[in-house]
């Protein structure tokens, strides 16, 4: 804008317009022909007073272009609109907000020029709005106290009368007006002051410099209006409370040759403000283009045309303004779906466990079943029982028991009342020995059932500790023996009556033996002198052979006695078993001249002296028998503890024994050698085995073969014969 002044460059001015459009002619004349322009003009009033307004403005770029005709057409918005579409118009006088939809929708240029007006004595090519209420009115203050108030405005369409002020709410962040609280007055302005005036509304809405119009005609007190948001930092000289717009354009249409449109436009540019015809027009000229994005962007907010539908939004768009939003959601999605991730890995790992879990519920089930179904079929007694209590105990109880399983689980103690009354005590003993169930349980007794009977039973249990080794239970088992122990006592019985019979036989044949013998010496001393060298010969192999029958009678009376008529198992010291047998082999260590090493230890022990000491002796007498002439003979007696148990091994470096004899050796009458080599009737060693097994040992013999010497060992338990631990031995072998 600029200030008028009446001036008197008139005259220069029109000779300087004039030149120059003459010589722009000149030199683009060829740019122009005869055809007729059509120049729009947007009528809001009625047409006839339109043409005669902006006849003078046709004529005048008529007479500008070289006398070409130009043709003023006067059109209401709609006419308007249809020629611009049927491309009937060369150039278009319109407002700015039809400017700016043809600028979106038909991609039309900036606009040749903008009006330039002349208010108050200032030429203006922008307005803006003007909000406005009564000066008395102290409640409202700026433009955030107006939503809610009663408004007169011009009419929706109006810029400087309505949507100026409407943009300039939403600028100051408050709600556009509700349609209830709006009264639309129509043209002029003047009618919005009025209903202001009458306090029909409480504020008003007009285009800039109708307030100084007012004022100017008096019919406004100064400081009766208040104006209300007054645009700071405007450089604009009258009244405003919005943004700046600019005035009309002068368009030109897009099939418009650009040099006439540059023609027009110096023509334009070259009005005279205080030209007669812009005084007949009511207009100061024309300014170059003003900026109108601003009226773009209010269009743009109040959603007028041709943004009025609803916008396409790029995701630049979005992005460029809800950027921070989009953070936040985006960040909020994130973690809601992290979460959701995190609570189904959660879930599905539960399942999987769950899954697990029933997984191992049901293999410890069936591994369950089995093991019940395992011990409640065998016949073997299985229990489990914990100091207090009867966990388990199969049904086998019952048939080896001869009770309820539930009178158990009642009484557990009943377990050892049902011992037979001479092992009760030592059963008793065994349980309770470290306290109740704290060793391990291992015996042989007798129970006796409700009906009398007697059965025998082996019975283990073991105790089941944890970290502390506190005793947590007891699991134990008992076998019910009494068959094999019938068979054992069958057997025992069998291996007496046989030992009886070779006793019996053994003791009465030797009786007519020695009768043969006797009268066959009675005749060889009779028939003496009588008898040739042969008939002699004879009678004297009867003779020695009723004396080796003789000799196995007796050895074989040896045999059956043991056990039988030897002395009782008892403790004895080795070591004067030893003296003893050494004692007797004194005359046979001489004469072997042998020489005799004793090592180790030589304890204690449960056995039977005597026999003990023939073991030892028949031992010690093969070793100095079975010599080798050309050798001195060594014999070692080794004695060791092993365990319960102690070793004795008899070595010599005589003349050995092939190892496939060896199985041989301890079955009775069994001879390596013949009579005529070594005196004997092979029944030594079938004598030392049963004197060991009868004493719960075991007896071998090593050799590395031919003349590499034996080894004869045998291995007693300390303690004697299990039979006599268990108080039973002697029912058993005595
Ligand atoms: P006997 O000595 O009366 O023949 P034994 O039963 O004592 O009967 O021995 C059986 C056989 O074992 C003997 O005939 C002998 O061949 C062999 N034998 C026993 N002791 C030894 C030994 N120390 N060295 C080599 N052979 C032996």
């Amino acid at each position: 804008m600029f200030r008028h002044t009446n001036t008197n460059k008139k005259p220069l001015c029109l000779g300087l317009r004039g030149g120059i459009v003459v010589l722009l002619l000149g030199l683009f004349s060829s740019a122009l022909h005869a055809e007729t322009l059509r120049l729009g003009v947007l009528s809001f009033r009625p047409l006839a007073e339109t043409v005669v307004r902006w006849q003078p403005l046709a004529d005048y770029l008529g007479q500008q272009l070289n006398g070409r005709n130009v043709e003023l057409i006067a059109a209401n918005y709609e006419e308007l609109e249809s020629k611009i579409q049927a491309g009937a118009l060369d150039f278009v006088l319109t407002n700015p907000a039809h400017y700016v939809m043809h600028r979106n929708q038909s991609g039309f240029s900036g606009p040749l020029a903008t009006l330039l007006v002349e208010e108050h004595g200032y030429l203006l090519s922008q307005f803006g709005g003007v909000v406005l209420t009564l000066a008395e009115y102290r409640h409202i203050n700026s433009l955030n106290d107006v939503p809610g108030r009663r408004i007169a405005a011009v009419s929706r369409g109006s810029l400087g009368g309505y949507q100026a002020q409407a943009m300039a709410l939403l600028e100051e962040g408050a709600p556009l007006p509700n349609q209830a609280d709006l009264l639309f007055t129509g043209m002029p302005h003047d009618r919005v002051i009025d209903a202001l005036l009458t306090g029909e509304v409480e504020v008003g809405f007009v285009r800039s410099g109708v307030l100084e119009s007012l004022l100017a005609d008096g019919r406004l007190a100064p400081g009766q209006l208040r104006v209300l948001g007054s645009a700071q930092g405007q450089r604009y000289p009258l009244a405003l409370s919005t943004e700046l717009y600019p005035e009309w354009p002068l368009l030109v249409l897009p099939h418009v040759d650009a040099e006439l449109s540059r023609l027009v436009a110096a023509a334009l540019l070259l009005f005279e403000p205080d030209d007669q015809l812009a005084a007949a027009m009511g207009i100061r000229g024309f300014a170059v283009p003003a900026d109108y994005s601003t009226v773009e962007a209010l269009a743009r907010s109040l959603r007028l045309p041709p943004f009025d539908q609803p916008p396409s939004f790029t995701w630049r768009d979005v992005w460029d303004k809800h950027r921070y939003w989009l953070v936040a959601l985006l960040v909020c999605t994130g973690l809601l779906l992290l979460s959701t991730v995190l609570l189904l890995f959660y879930y599905r790992r539960a399942l999987v466990a769950g899954t697990q879990t029933r997984q191992l519920n049901r293999a410890l089930g069936e591994s369950e079943a089995l093991l019940r179904q395992i011990t409640e079929t065998i016949r073997e007694v299985v229990w489990v029982r914990s100091p207090e209590q009867m966990l388990y105990i199969n049904p086998a109880y019952e048939q080896v028991w001869g009770r309820t399983t539930e009178s158990l689980y009642a009484n557990p103690d009943s377990f050892i009342d049902s011992a037979h009354p001479d092992d009760r005590e030592r059963i008793r003993q065994a349980l309770m020995d470290d306290g109740v169930g704290k060793q391990p349980f291992d015996e042989v007794y007798r129970i006796v059932r409700p009906n009398g009977e007697v059965r025998w039973l082996h019975a283990r249990s073991y105790p089941v500790v944890d970290d502390q080794g506190r005793v947590l239970r007891n699991a134990g088992t008992a076998v019910d023996i009494s068959d094999m122990k019938g068979i054992e006592e069958e057997l025992a019985r069998s291996n007496a009556d046989l030992e009886q019979f070779a006793y019996v036989v053994s003791h009465d044949l030797r009786q007519p033996l020695r009768m043969v013998n006797s009268y066959v010496q009675m005749l060889q001393r009779r028939l003496e002198g009588q008898l040739d060298g042969d008939t002699r010969q004879m009678m004297q192999f009867a003779i020695d052979g009723a004396a080796r029958m003789d000799q196995m009678l007796l050895a074989l009376l040896d045999y059956s006695r043991v056990g039988r008529k030897g002395q009782p198992i008892a403790e004895l010291e080795s070591q004067a078993v030893q003296d003893e047998a050494l004692h007797f082999l004194q005359p046979l260590l001489e004469e072997a001249g042998a020489k005799l090493e004793i090592e180790g230890e030589w304890p204690a022990l449960m056995a039977s002296r005597d026999e003990m000491t023939r073991l030892l002796q028949n031992l010690i007498g093969n070793a100095l028998k079975y010599r080798l002439a050309e050798r001195p003979l060594v014999v070692q007696l080794r004695g060791e503890r092993r365990g319960e148990h102690w070793r004795c091994c008899i070595v010599d470096n005589g003349i050995g024994i092939p190892p496939e004899q060896i199985p041989r050796l301890f079955q009775i009458f069994q001879r390596l050698h013949s009579r005529e080599q070594y005196e004997g009737n092979g029944i030594g060693l079938a004598l030392c085995r049963r004197i060991v097994e009868r004493h719960g040992g075991s007896i071998w013999v090593e050799s590395a073969g031919e003349g590499q010497g034996s080894c004869f060992c045998f291995e007693l338990p300390l303690q004697g014969p299990d039979g006599l631990r268990a108080g039973v031995c002697c029912a058993v072998g005595g």
